[in-house]
C-alpha cells in the first residue's frame, strides 16, 4: 500500500503497522531554470513523480508514506540568479530533523529522501548519517543527480554529449515538456557547457577528482548547463515512465534491505 501523508486521518496513522513501513520524505527546489524554465521545475517534476508512484505502485505487504513534499531546499549555488529561493544548509538540516522526529515520535522508523535538486545531495547524505544516530532509524537518500539512476535511459536516448544533462538540461526540459509544457518556452533555450576552466583540466572539474567549491555563475552565464535545445516531449514522456518504473523497483528493494541489527 501507498498513501499520501495528508491524506490519512491520525486514526489510521496511528493503527498503521509500522513493522513493515517506509516513509518517502521529498525534497525539491525553486532555482532559476535558465530563460526557458519556471523556477519551480525540480519540485514540480518531484510531485509529478510522487503522484506517479502513488498510482502505480502499490507496495502489496508493506506501508509506504509519502511525506508532503518540501518545495524549497538548498539552493544557493543559483543565488545570483532572480527568482532563486534558498534556505541555508544549517536550516534545511534543522528542518528535516524536526520533520523526521515527528515522524519518528509516531512509530515509523525506516525513511527515505527523495531528491531532486542536486544542490541538496551532500547535506542528504550528512542529514542522513546524523539521524541514522539521533533518531537510531534507517535512513537512504535517492539521488538521481550524481548516480547511476538515468544511465540505462540516457544510453538510449540523449543526444547531447558531456555535460549535455546537468540544469535546465536536456533531461529537465523533456521531463518538463512532458508534464507541464505550457511553462516552457523552447523559443527561449539556449545550450550553455560549463568553463572550460573548470572542466578541462587533469584533475580538477566539477566532476571530480578534485571538485571546486563552484556556485553556477562561476560556470555558466545564462544559468543554464547543458543542451535544452534537444529536449522533446517524447523524450520526457519515456523519461517520466522510467523514473516512476524505476523508483518503484527501487523502493521494493529498500522495503526488504535492513541495515540495522536487532
Ligand atoms: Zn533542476
Amino acid at each position: 500500500m501507498i498513501r499520501l501523508w495528508m491524506q490519512c486521518t491520525t486514526k489510521e496513522i496511528s493503527e498503521m503497522d509500522k513493522g513493515n513501513a517506509l516513509v518517502i520524505v521529498p525534497i525539491g527546489a525553486v532555482e532559476q531554470h535558465g530563460a526557458h524554465l519556471p523556477v519551480g521545475t525540480d519540485t514540480i517534476i518531484l510531485n509529478r513523480l510522487m503522484e506517479g508512484l502513488a498510482s502505480r505502485s502499490e507496495f502489496p505487504g508493506h506501508n509506504v508514506m509519502i511525506a508532503p513534499v518540501i518545495p524549497i531546499g538548498k539552493s544557493n549555488e543559483h543565488s545570483d540568479y532572480p527568482g532563486t529561493l534558498s534556505f541555508s544548509t544549517p536550516t534545511v538540516m534543522v528542518m528535516l530533523r524536526d520533520l523526521c522526529a515527528s515522524i519518528r515520535r509516531h512509530g515509523f522508523d525506516r525513511f527515505i529522501f527523495v531528491n531532486s535538486h542536486g544542490g541538496n545531495t551532500d547535506l542528504l547524505n550528512v542529514v542522513s548519517r546524523d539521524l541514522r544516530i539521533e533518531l537510531d532509524a534507517e535512513f537512504f537518500v535517492f539521488d538521481w543527480w550524481f548516480t547511476s539512476f538515468w544511465n540505462d535511459i540516457l544510453a538510449e536516448s540523449q543526444e547531447s554529449g558531456a555535460y549535455g544533462v546537468f540544469h535546465a538540461c536536456e533531461l529537465e526540459t523533456s521531463l518538463m515538456l512532458a508534464i507541464r509544457p505550457e511553462l516552457v518556452d523552447m523559443a527561449k533555450a539556449e545550450d550553455e557547457y560549463p568553463d572550460p576552466h573548470l572542466t578541462d583540466n587533469r584533475h580538477v572539474s566539477i566532476k571530480g577528482p578534485i571538485i571546486p567549491g563552484w556556485k553556477t555563475s562561476d560556470v555558466s552565464n545564462k544559468g543554464v548547463i547543458g543542451a535544452p535545445t534537444k529536449a522533446n516531449p517524447d523524450k520526457g514522456a519515456r523519461f517520466l515512465d522510467y523514473a516512476v518504473a524505476k523508483l518503484g523497483d527501487m523502493l521494493t528493494e529498500v522495503l526488504n534491505v535492513r541495515y540495522r541489527k536487532a
